[in-house]
């Protein structure tokens, strides 16, 4: 078995392991570095780097701390959904092997429930509180106060006490090992980790060759002008730079996407 560094502090090894294990890693945690200095979800750390540097830093700090060829880093991010519809979850989770020289990045989102309440008085937790999934844990907030991992007995208690002082904010706790929902989206993640690693450059064998980048100009079904709509997809080698395209078998753009028919 080939050691694996991933960097986590908030359990999420048995996420990935599964996965993984068909290529012969055996996935183990690393602590030591305060993951929470690179940005954190409770917003005590401002964030410096997109999700994507993040997850390549802690990838390679992964593997420096632990001495491993291959280090696995991940990082989580929530943004308005499509059509402002919901939470919209994306979690990364970037592999980098640092005797080989290449990094893979891993994706997977869903759309996710990240409810959250400003609540003013102790009445309107009996409402709330019933229709919290199991296992959710939760956090309380009020000015600089905070309170996280809270069962709903406990999120109920901070609440009443809290009250006193003026209306709290009661919120999911959307750090992985608080979030049932998150955690599915990550093992997504890990097996989209797990196909991208198996996508090798047909050139120089480097992983990671996965056709991400749409290609633009499907043609329009009435006058056959190239649209904007995507015709298929580039993979582009991170080492040598060589390309494949993969273009979607006949199909066309409906006529509303065409700038001829419908400009
Ligand atoms: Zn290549
Ligand atoms: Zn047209």
């Amino acid at each position: 078995m080939q050691p694996v560094a991933f960097l986590t502090q908030h359990g999420k090894v048995p996420l990935l392991v599964d996965a993984l294990a068909p290529l012969g890693w055996q996935v183990f945690g690393v602590t030591g570095f305060d993951t929470d200095l690179l940005g954190s979800f409770a917003g005590e750390q401002p964030r410096f780097m997109t999700a994507a540097e993040c997850a390549l830093r802690k990838a390679a700090i992964a593997a420096e701390l632990a001495g491993t060829a291959i280090g696995i880093g991940s990082e989580g991010s929530f943004t308005a959904g499509p059509y402002g519809l919901g939470t919209l979850n994306q979690e990364l989770l970037c592999c980098v092997h640092l005797d080989e020289g290449w990094a893979v990045t891993a994706r997977a989102q869903q759309l996710c429930t990240a409810r959250s309440w400003q609540v003013t008085a102790a009445t309107e937790l009996e409402t709330i509180l019933p229709t919290l999934p199991n296992q959710q844990l939760l956090l309380v907030k009020q000015g600089p106060r905070l309170a996280k991992a809270l069962s709903v007995a406990q999120a109920r208690r901070h609440c009443v006490d809290w009250l006193d002082a003026g209306p709290v904010q009661l919120e999911y706790d959307l750090r992985a090992h608080c979030s049932p929902e998150r955690q599915q989206v990550i093992r997504l993640a890990a097996e989209n980790l797990y196909q991208r690693l198996q996508r090798r450059c047909p050139h120089c064998q480097t992983p990671g060759f996965w056709p991400e980048q749409a290609l633009s100009g499907l043609p329009c079904a009435d006058c056959g002008q190239p649209t904007q709509q995507a015709r298929g997809h580039r993979a582009s080698c991170q080492r040598c730079d060589y390309q494949q395209d993969q273009l979607h078998s006949g199909g066309y753009a409906d006529p509303a996407y065409c700038q001829y028919c419908n400009p």
